[in-house]
């Protein structure tokens, strides 16, 4: 199963965490709180406790292309990943990302939508504004709702196979694991439910096991 573990607080120290996790799950996404609270060697210093998987900085960027560029070349050297907004629009913007991250062999993330109750208010309704961006941008990866499955399911519809979906909202945001990856995902995005745990390791193994018993559920048409 494919799951990619959330570290946001910037209160935390992650090093053990990390190390316990990194033979189990497939990447781990430093949050915007994590890299400006610790700074981004934190980044380099985490990456050095578990170098496999894919490492991720949600950056969550929406701005001009310029800036974007300035802020991603901060950290990009200690993930693989970054995470923009896809709101802002190609030129002038996420089109300057993409290039810029394609020369350094990185990977481009938009957001399609997102998880909590609010994105109903405006990002639901620009949903068919901002698939045509990432139609158009083509970039890596998307961000889509674990809490909507439905929101997925029309974004894999709509979009086909080639491009690659990872869905937070499992856990402390209500959806269930497994919920995204029935739906169409690739990963499912998981913080609290495991970071917040008294056992991580036992968590996130808890988390993989419902994944498969439910994607078992859903190809059975359960
Ligand atoms: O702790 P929890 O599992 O709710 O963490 C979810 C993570 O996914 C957080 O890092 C949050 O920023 C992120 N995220 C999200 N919704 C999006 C994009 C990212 O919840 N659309």
């Amino acid at each position: 199963m494919s799951l990619i573990v959330a570290l946001d607080s910037p209160d935390r120290e992650f090093g053990s965490l990390v190390e316990d996790l990194c033979d189990i799950v497939d990447g781990f996404k430093l949050g915007l709180p994590l890299l400006m609270g610790r700074g981004v060697d934190y980044a380099a210093r985490l990456r050095s406790r578990c170098n496999r998987g894919l490492w991720i900085a949600d950056l969550k960027l929406a701005d001009i292309g310029h800036v974007m560029k300035l802020t991603t070349s901060l950290v990009v050297e200690h993930v693989d990943a970054v995470i923009a907004h896809g709101f802002v629009g190609i030129q002038g913007a996420l089109g300057e990302l993409k290039e810029f991250l394609n020369s350094l062999g990185k990977k481009l993330v938009v957001v399609a939508s997102m998880s909590h109750p609010g994105a109903r208010e405006v990002y639901d309704k620009a949903l068919p504004l901002i698939l045509n961006v990432i139609g158009e941008l083509e970039p890596w990866g998307i961000v889509a709702p674990a809490t909507r499955p439905q929101v997925i399911t029309s974004i894999r519809e709509r979009l086909g196979d080639s491009v690659t979906i990872l869905s937070p909202g499992v856990g402390a945001q209500g959806a269930e694991p497994g919920a995204a990856i029935c739906a169409g995902a690739d990963y499912e995005i998981v913080g609290r439910l495991i970071t917040s745990s008294n056992d991580p390791r036992a968590a996130a193994l808890a988390v993989k096991d419902a994944q498969k018993q439910r994607l078992q559920a859903c190809k059975r048409g359960a």
